[in-house]
């Protein structure tokens, strides 16, 4: 993290986990963990467990957000959420393209970008997915693959919206399965793509954006993997529903 020239971000990606009472609890019991954070906390959260979520977290320093958000304003989609939806019950924040919705449910980088481009519009803080299979880094392509997702998840996303766009790098061969990847690999990867977007905007642009690695962060390796000047917080599923492994990732990158 280069913390004097960018925010850390420190987002938890509860994926399909905890009942609204469930995430009531663990937003209570993270409350008082992470309260003096030096980075920026965050929890996306299932839809039904918003109301819950956000009410747990009023008045404390955790942000609470979306895993996915439709590109239409409403309409004929029967499962999906709007923008407004999530807007008038109070948040401003949402994951898009996470490797799981392209790989389970068919978003691809167009459907990514609509989702981003309708979010943006509306004032919100989109954590853009990236990653590459474990073939394709095998393979050497991991650059232009991840290239070539962040510059069409940002097309048409005009300069003056980029400080609502945070990119997280996830190695989709890292997520979810104790692999992480070493420190020298994030940083890597991540400096590709601030140079990408760099190549996209601007080099101050770029340097001010916010990427963060994910991909089985844990408390244990958190710090290493922070103390890359490209990598400037983290997206963590499985490690964001325990509270204290949550709070030491949180503290890793506060210092
Ligand atoms: C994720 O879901 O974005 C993620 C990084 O998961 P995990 O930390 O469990 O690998």
């Amino acid at each position: 993290m280069k913390k004097d020239v960018r925010k850390a971000v420190i987002a938890g990606n509860w994926k399909m986990n905890l009942t609204p009472s469930q995430a009531k609890a663990l937003i209570e019991e993270m409350k008082p963990l992470v309260k003096d954070a030096g980075c920026d906390v965050a929890l996306c959260v299932p839809y039904v467990d918003l109301d819950a979520a956000l009410a747990a977290a009023k008045g404390s320093n955790i942000r609470i957000g979306a895993q996915n958000c439709h590109w239409a304003e409403k309409g004929a989609f029967t499962g999906e959420i709007s923008v407004s939806m999530l807007s008038e019950i109070g948040t401003a924040l949402t994951i898009l393209g996470h490797s799981e919705r392209r790989q389970y449910f068919g978003d691809t980088d167009e459907t990514v970008n609509a989702r981003a481009k309708t979010a943006i519009q509306a004032g919100f803080t989109v954590i853009l997915c990236v990653g590459e299979t474990l073939e394709q880094r095998e393979a050497g392509i991991t650059k232009s693959f991840v290239s070539g997702q962040v510059k069409a998840a940002l097309q048409g996303i005009e300069a003056s919206q980029m400080k609502q766009v945070i990119i997280a790098y996830e190695p989709i061969w890292a997520i979810g399965t104790g692999k992480t990847a070493t420190a020298d690999q994030a940083e890597e990867v991540c400096g590709w793509i601030r140079d990408t977007v760099a190549g996209l905007y601007s080099p101050a642009l770029a340097e001010a954006m916010t990427i963060q690695y994910g991909g089985s962060m844990n408390a244990a390796n958190a710090a290493e993997l922070l103390a890359k000047p490209n990598v400037d917080g983290g997206l963590i599923g499985g490690a964001s529903l325990k509270a204290n492994d949550f709070a030491a990732i949180v503290e890793a990158a506060s210092k």
